[in-house]
């Protein structure tokens, strides 16, 4: 298999420089909380398309609001084991109702959405044993991604 080990920080940081340029229209305040030295044995460009997808969907969630627009990331060695990566905007809530739905594939709130991204993102991440999940509230929209350094 393609695995090998990625840097979390240096991953999440050469994705936010390709991105940035697709969302320079919005005023976004983007803070970030990347440990050094979080390694994960994973499929890069699987962890990159997850990355990419959640990242570029609390855009979108912001291009409704006004200001302030915030985009905070953090990255942590949660266990022994296993590290934790938090995605959160302070977009409107996803009400509890769809707070599952998100994940199933086909299911959009977008005219040009397909769907499909969240349903994807979460098979990556499980088929790295790990799990990627949702939390909303008023204040903000959170995604939560628990990965085990080792996969082996
Ligand atoms: P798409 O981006 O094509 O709509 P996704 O699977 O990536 O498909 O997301 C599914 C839906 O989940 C979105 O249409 C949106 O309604 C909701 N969603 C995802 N991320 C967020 C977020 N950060 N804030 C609010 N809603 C979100
Ligand atoms: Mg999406």
């Amino acid at each position: 298999e393609s695995k090998r080990m990625v840097n979390i920080k240096l991953l999440i940081e050469d994705i936010l420089q390709f991105l940035y340029p697709s969302f320079a229209d919005v005023d976004i305040k983007i803070t970030l909380m990347l440990d050094d030295n979080l390694q994960v044995e994973a499929n890069k460009d699987e962890l990159k398309q997850v990355f990419v997808n959640v990242l570029m969907n609390s855009v979108d969630a912001l291009r409704q609001k006004e200001k302030p627009r915030e985009i905070k990331v953090s990255a942590e060695n949660s266990f022994e084991e296993e590290i934790k990566v938090t995605i959160a905007n302070n977009g409107p809530a996803i009400p509890l109702s769809v707070r599952e739905t998100i994940f199933e594939p086909f299911f959009t709130t977008k005219d040009l959405g397909t769907g499909i991204g969240l349903y994807v993102c979460r098979n990556i991440i499980e088929k790295h044993n790990g799990s990627l999940d949702c939390l909303s509230n008023d204040q903000e929209t959170t995604f939560l991604i628990n990965l085990p350094m080792k996969t082996l």
